[in-house]
């Protein structure tokens, strides 16, 4: 098996890795490491948990062991832009853990936030800067920043900054960089136009592809319930009083839906916060580490809020409701797959999303397993799926096959007592 110093990595990484338990580096690292220490151009097919942030962080931080020259002032060596402030943190995070040996600058620029503290951080120079598109422009037009001595370019999460429309500010930014550059791009999925950007951006690339969807996915205890759209409170509220449940991220399709379930939580007595893009980068930081340290169990999020967390130790992830993009599903549940962990996927279901459902069954290659051993479980919507039919109860024979439960759609969402509180499915795995 590969180590760290097989790689090649200089000694004050080395430490650093030692100091934070990696003792051996994850696929992704073993393959993108020893190309970019060779300078090659790469991309890079890996979905978040995989251990890709120090893939390319620790080749950007030996070069900077072995080239003790630093940046001049208003310039930058290595940029790397990321979708979401959230992100940023999270990357500039890894570059200060794996490189907390070595001297050099690094600072992040993001939205949301004032402008003077990142205006200041850039005029000295900077070895590492991380940086969201839309500010960088900001300050690249209002003449605070350079990227003409910039080596070395990443793209992390290409295609999410596909999906909150960054690709044409990434283009502009690429078309301020010199030419001569070693380029990353890093992506989990590569729809088409990822696939031109790359074309666009790289030179000869080595492709390195890791974790194909199926392996994270194994690694995760995934169910599917099936509920009536107005019992997935009481569901929710059921799930997540189970005492094996230390850290839940909770999915839902839209910022208000976030809010109201965290609200829903609360006054339920799970502690809980939301975290999406309107709230004030304060305020998610604060939620953020509420989470972090375990004074809020439940963190309500949406899509692209979630692209950022970093926090280990989520011991399920609960599709509130179910993501429109197959792709999401399989991001979201691996929040709970972090570094090789396990972890319990939850996913939702009411008769509006069996379609969904099918879709990332064929995406997975998977039948996600149903847990009907809870006080919500909607018989009819799970005969839906099953029965490959869109409408409750069965639409082939038109009585169905058996009469709908009571617990199904337009009954009030009044508590059964003969089913346990406790789902069977919310303790983790060989407990
Ligand atoms: P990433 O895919 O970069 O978001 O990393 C996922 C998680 O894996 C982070 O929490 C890292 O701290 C952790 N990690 C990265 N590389 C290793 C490694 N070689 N050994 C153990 N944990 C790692």
């Amino acid at each position: 098996m590969t180590t760290f110093a097989e790689l090649g990595l200089a000694e004050p990484l080395l430490f650093a890795l030692s100091a934070e338990g990696y003792t051996t580096p994850t696929p992704i690292q073993a393959a993108a490491i020893p190309q970019l220490l060779a300078g090659h151009d790469v991309l890079g097919i890996a979905q978040t948990g995989t251990g890709k942030t120090a893939a390319f962080a620790l080749p950007i931080l030996h070069r900077l062991t072995e080239d003790k020259r630093r940046a001049a002032p208003g310039t930058v060596r290595a940029l790397v832009l990321v979708p979401t402030r959230e992100l940023a943190v999270q990357v500039a995070d890894g570059f200060g853990t794996y490189g907390r040996n070595i001297r050099y600058r690094r600072a992040m620029v993001f939205g949301g936030v004032g402008q003077g503290p990142q205006v200041r951080a850039m005029s000295g120079g900077l070895d590492v800067l991380v940086a969201t598109p839309g500010r960088l422009i900001d300050l690249l037009d209002q003449g605070h920043v350079r990227l003409d001595q910039v080596t070395t370019l990443v793209l992390d999460e290409a295609d999410r900054m596909l999906d909150m429309g960054f690709i044409p500010a990434v283009r502009k930014i690429a078309s301020k960089l010199p030419v001569k550059r070693q380029t990353l791009l890093f992506s989990a999925t590569m729809p088409k136009a990822i696939a031109d950007l790359a074309s666009f951006l790289l030179r000869e690339p080595v492709r390195v592809e890791v974790t194909p969807v199926a392996s994270t996915v194994d690694r995760i205890d995934q169910k599917v319930m099936f509920v009536t759209r107005e019992n997935k409170r009481n569901l929710l509220v059921d799930v997540l009083s189970h005492s094996s449940v230390n850290r839940a991220i909770v999915f839902t399709r839209t910022k208000h839906g976030a809010n109201r379930v965290a609200e829903q939580l609360a006054k339920s007595g799970v502690t809980a916060d939301a975290i999406h893009g309107n709230k004030s980068q304060n305020a998610r930081q604060r939620a953020l580490e509420a989470f972090r340290n375990g004074e809020v169990r439940a963190l309500v999020a949406t899509d692209i809020a979630a692209r950022g967390i970093d926090v280990d130790g989520v011991t399920h992830v609960v599709n509130f409701e179910l993501p429109v993009e197959p792709e999401s599903y399989v991001h979201r549940i691996g929040r709970t797959a972090r570094a090789g962990a396990d972890g319990i996927a939850l996913s939702f279901c009411d008769a509006e999303e069996v379609s969904y459902l099918r879709q990332i069954e064929k995406t997975i290659r998977q039948t996600v397993p149903i847990e009907p051993d809870h006080a919500w479980h909607a018989e009819p919507i799970a005969r839906m799926h099953t029965s490959g039919d869109r409408r409750p109860g069965g639409g082939a024979a038109p009585r169905g096959p058996a009469k709908p439960q009571g617990r199904t759609s337009g009954k009030p969402a009044g508590k059964p007592a003969a089913k346990p509180a406790v789902p069977a499915h919310a303790r983790p795995r060989g407990k």
